[in-house]
């Protein structure tokens, strides 16, 4: 049986898995903690090490398929900068594999991964033009469009964290002004979070600041809806200009479906009412009404599935 090795390199945990190729379902999947503080070499030794555990009991890799943050040179299968990671620069994760394993080997985006696995498998089946959005530690996503990731002229497509929707706003970390990602992300909306309570603003957040010396999403999204009017805000802020973003997308792609995925959409309808309201008032009619907005349905694992179903397409078998 041919099998194709899979890995998801993420900022907290690297999941690797093995499918059978006639099964977008893995056999098997392992996780363990990304070495986020160490160098490049030493990341690339733990996906090295994950990959052997499988490729030692297959019978035939048929390929090798590795999701990781961008920005990427996917040609090369290098990754050229991650800024999640403390030094993770130039990284050759395709040559590495290839000349290890000597198997077929592709290099993506990590979110665009998780887009095609929700287009696929989850929250976008049945759409033909889908915007994935993915909120964690930062902003990403990807635009799946007629089953194919739109991978723009050099494979650098599609940062949606990096529209701006402030001129002159808040510093991002790509070094730009005003990105959704300034805003939206679960750094921003822990920040805003941290703003409210040194003001000396009435909310509960100020206990959980007291107890745990530090305020996590989870915090402002479980207060929330425990009845929090301040976490509940800042929620309602964020989802706010996700759909100021998002509405500029939709006038661009004409989506019939948006999915929102990572940590941060567990805050669900929070975050999801105020996305619908800025879409049907910002974007246009009737484009505004022709989309739906939800949340994964895959979670953590769609970028596994969805590098299962890049390496098909790219071996050329259909999807
Ligand atoms: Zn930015």
């Amino acid at each position: 049986m041919k099998e194709i090795i899979c890995v998801d390199l993420g900022g907290t945990k690297t999941r690797c898995g093995i499918f059978d190729i006639a099964s977008s379902i893995p056999k098997h999947v392992s996780i363990v903690a990304t070495p986020r503080h160490k160098t490049g070499e030493d990341v690339l030794t733990k996906i090295l090490d994950g990959i052997r555990t499988y490729f030692e009991g297959t019978d035939v890799t048929a390929a090798i398929v590795v999701g990781a943050p961008g920005p990427l040179d996917i040609e090369k299968g290098i990754v050229i900068d991650a800024p999640l990671f403390q030094n993770f620069h130039n990284v050759p994760i395709l040559s590495t594999i290839q000349d290890e394993f000597k198997v077929p080997t592709f290099v993506q985006n990590d979110a665009n991964l998780a887009a095609l696995g929700e287009y696929k498998y989850g929250a976008g089946a049945g759409s033909t033009t889908m915007i994935y959005l993915t909120v964690s530690t930062g902003v990403g996503g990807g635009i799946v469009i007629n089953d194919q990731l739109l991978t723009g002229s050099r494979g650098f497509a599609a940062e949606p964290g990096h529209i701006c929707i402030y001129p002159n706003g808040n510093l991002c970390g790509c070094g730009h002004r005003g990105c959704l990602e300034a805003y939206a992300s679960g750094s921003a909306i822990e920040s805003e979070a941290y703003r409210v309570v040194h003001q000396g603003v009435k909310t509960e957040l100020l206990s959980v600041f007291n107890e745990k010396g530090k305020i996590q999403v989870e915090d402002i999204v479980r207060l929330a809806n425990s009845g929090d009017s301040v976490s509940k805000n800042i929620l309602i802020a964020a989802g706010s200009y996700i759909g100021i973003g998002l509405s500029s997308l939709v006038n661009v792609f004409n989506p019939d479906k948006i999915v929102l995925g990572g940590g941060v959409s567990n805050a669900g309808k929070l975050l999801l009412d105020p996305i619908k309201d800025k879409i049907a008032t910002q974007a246009l009619f009737p484009m505004s009404e022709q989309v739906t907005v939800s949340s994964w349905v895959i979670g953590d694992e769609a970028g596994l599935r969805g590098a299962y179903a890049y390496g098909l397409q790219q071996l050329g078998n259909e999807l």
